[in-house]
C-alpha cells in the first residue's frame, strides 16, 4: 500500500514523524480518514480516538484531543492540542478525572463556565478510557 509522510506534534514537541499508510482520527465535522494521494485539506480536530497504520501493517492508537491536521502536497501534518498514544495513558489518573468531573456534573449548582469545563473534562476522561480499553 503506498505510504505517505506523517507529522504528528503538540505544543510539548514533536512526537511522530515518519511514513504511514493511515491516519484516522476525529474532525470536528467526523471522523476522517488519510491515505496517500488525498487532496489538499485542512481541520480543525474534534476529542476522540485516532488512529496510525504504518507501512509494516502495524496501528498505533491514540487519544486525540483537539488541533488541526494539514494534507498539504502529499505531507500530513496533525497538530494536536493533546496526543497521547494508549500506551502512555494512565488509566487510574483517568478514571479519577472521570469521576471528579462526574460528580461536579451531578451536584449541579455550576457557573455556566464551570459546567463547560467539567463537562470538557468529562469528555476528555472518557475518550483516554475509551482508547485504554
Ligand atoms: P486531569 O484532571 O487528570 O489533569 P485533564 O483532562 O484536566 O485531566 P489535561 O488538561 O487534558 O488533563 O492534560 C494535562 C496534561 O496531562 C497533558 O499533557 C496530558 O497529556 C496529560 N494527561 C492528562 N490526563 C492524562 C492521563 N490519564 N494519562 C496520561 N496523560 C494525561
Amino acid at each position: 500500500m503506498r505510504t505517505f509522510p506523517l507529522q504528528i506534534g503538540t505544543p510539548d514537541g514533536l512526537l511522530f514523524q515518519g511514513e504511514a499508510e493511515r491516519v484516522v482520527c476525529r474532525s470536528i465535522t467526523g471522523d476522517l480518514a488519510i491515505l496517500a494521494g488525498h487532496c489538499n485539506f485542512c481541520t480543525a480536530l474534534g476529542m476522540g480516538e485516532a488512529h496510525v497504520v504504518l507501512p509494516d501493517g502495524t496501528t498505533r492508537t491514540a487519544a486525540c484531543i483537539g488541533g488541526m491536521l494539514s494534507m498539504m502536497d502529499g505531507e500530513c501534518s496533525l497538530l494536536a492540542t493533546t496526543w497521547e498514544w494508549k500506551e502512555d495513558i494512565d488509566e487510574e489518573r483517568a478514571s479519577k478525572a472521570k469521576a471528579r468531573a462526574e460528580d461536579l456534573l451531578s451536584k449541579g449548582g455550576l457557573t455556566d463556565r464551570e459546567y463547560k469545563i467539567a463537562e470538557a473534562k468529562l469528555h476528555r476522561a472518557l475518550v483516554r478510557l475509551s482508547v485504554k480499553n
